[in-house]
């Protein structure tokens, strides 16, 4: 046998060999998860230490999966993020009021043949802000340009785009929160006035020219519009806040989105999905992606619910569609924290998490299923979170330990 050939055989047997064995002791970690003083710990240690490739990408890799920011996808699935995109206002699952009204703004601007006013989207990541910012430029039949608030770092970068739209396009800024303030400043005439003022040539010789643009619609998305100056705010004449998305039409958006990738599912999966999905369309599409590949591999390639149940809890979803992150955050306020209400920062600090993505993407969840409620004193922990990790709740709060 050619040593090629010889090397890929043994590769194949020596990487099934070891995925039983992480099957095993992931059965034993579960099984046995009582008697151990940090059972997954002391089990991922074990196994990370003699399977370092396959364990350490399990343990990393799978609350990435259901971080509902894009950034954690890798190129194929950002492609299968494409491929499943609504198009149109009829294919936008739930959103009712938003979507009436963009529907009439959109159908007047076509109507007057002008640009549709300047549109602010926010709400937590993944909700469908991008999707219809594409939505509204497929209805109105013009582009949309996409960028983002930290990519646009300085006013050049945004002239370079402002100028090159066509007439009405959609201009679409990600986290426009995050637009340094000369570059806001810098926006606010093109927003107004449809015109930029250009520096040309520097030192003594600078001068500036004011530059006519093309009438454009500008969509904003944010997941903080708190962090919005007054002066932005007041540029958007038409402001939504997308909510977290029902069971009922989660299950709808993962129907379809099986139907896209060629996939039969059947009803109760989906429903099973979709109640673990964190009200987020972006977490059901995902959560659907990883039960398809569960499905072909161990079953018939079609998702019913065993195979569906089966891969959700391998993948360490709870039937709440909290995360290892989200019951390490409660956990740590309990543990650590003796209940008491404690600060965005300290709890960040503890879990070793930006305080923002806690604050933009755990924490609205947590609070929206009452598992955490904000006080003036910062944010505790509920009785339901002591009963979701089993673990009995204090007759005095803050009386833990
Ligand atoms: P955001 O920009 O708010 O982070 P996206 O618009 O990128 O979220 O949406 C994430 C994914 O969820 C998209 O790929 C889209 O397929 C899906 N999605 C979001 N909202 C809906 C919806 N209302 N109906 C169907 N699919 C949706």
């Amino acid at each position: 046998m050619p040593d090629c050939v010889f090397i890929c055989v043994s590769a194949v047997i020596r990487a099934q060999t070891e995925a039983l064995y992480i099957l095993i002791f992931n059965f034993l970690s579960q099984k046995y998860s009582k008697y151990l003083l940090f059972s997954n710990l002391n089990f991922s240690v074990i196994s990370t230490s003699i399977f370092p490739i396959f364990t350490v990408n399990e343990i990393e890799l799978m609350p990435d999966f259901l971080h509902p920011d894009k950034d954690n996808f890798s190129s194929d699935e950002l492609m299968q993020e494409e491929q499943i995109r609504p198009q149109s206002f009829k294919d936008f699952a739930g959103q009712r009021k938003t979507l009436e009204n963009l529907e009439v703004f959109v159908n007047a601007a076509k109507r007057r043949g002008g640009a549709l006013d300047h549109v602010l989207l926010h709400g937590p990541p993944g909700l469908g802000k991008t999707t219809l910012a594409n939505i509204i430029a497929n209805e109105l039949g013009v582009s949309c340009k996409i960028t983002s608030g930290p990519v646009l770092d300085k006013p050049g970068s945004l002239a370079g785009l402002l100028t090159n739209l066509e007439e009405n396009d959609v201009l679409f800024i990600d986290e426009i929160h995050r637009l340094s303030p000369v570059v806001e400043e810098y926006l606010y005439s093109a927003m107004e006035d449809y015109k930029i003022d250009i520096m040309l040539e520097t030192g003594p010789n600078a001068r500036s020219v004011q530059i006519s643009l093309n009438p454009f619609t500008l969509v904003g998305a944010t997941t903080r519009s708190g962090m919005l100056t007054k002066p932005m705010l007041a540029r958007f004449g038409i402001q939504s806040r997308l909510e977290y998305y029902t069971i009922e039409l989660l299950s709808m958006i993962i129907i379809r989105s099986a139907r896209v990738l060629g996939v039969r599912i059947y009803e109760d999966a989906a429903i099973e999905i979709a109640r673990r999905s964190r009200g987020t369309p972006r977490i059901a599409n995902a959560l659907l992606r990883r039960v398809r590949d569960f499905a072909e591999i161990k079953g018939n390639g079609e998702i019913e619910i065993n195979i569906t149940k089966y891969a959700l809890d391998s993948l360490h979803v709870d039937e709440f569609g909290l995360d290892e992150m989200d019951n390490k955050i409660m956990r740590v306020m309990i543990e650590n924290f003796k209940g008491k209400p404690v600060g965005i920062s300290a709890l960040a600090t503890s879990i070793a998490e930006n305080p923002e993505t806690l604050e933009e993407v755990y924490e609205p969840f947590l609070i929206q299923e009452g598992f955490i409620i904000r006080t003036p004193r910062g944010r505790e922990v509920t009785e339901k979170a002591y009963k979701h990790l089993n673990i009995p709740i204090p007759r005095n709060p803050g009386e833990l330990f």
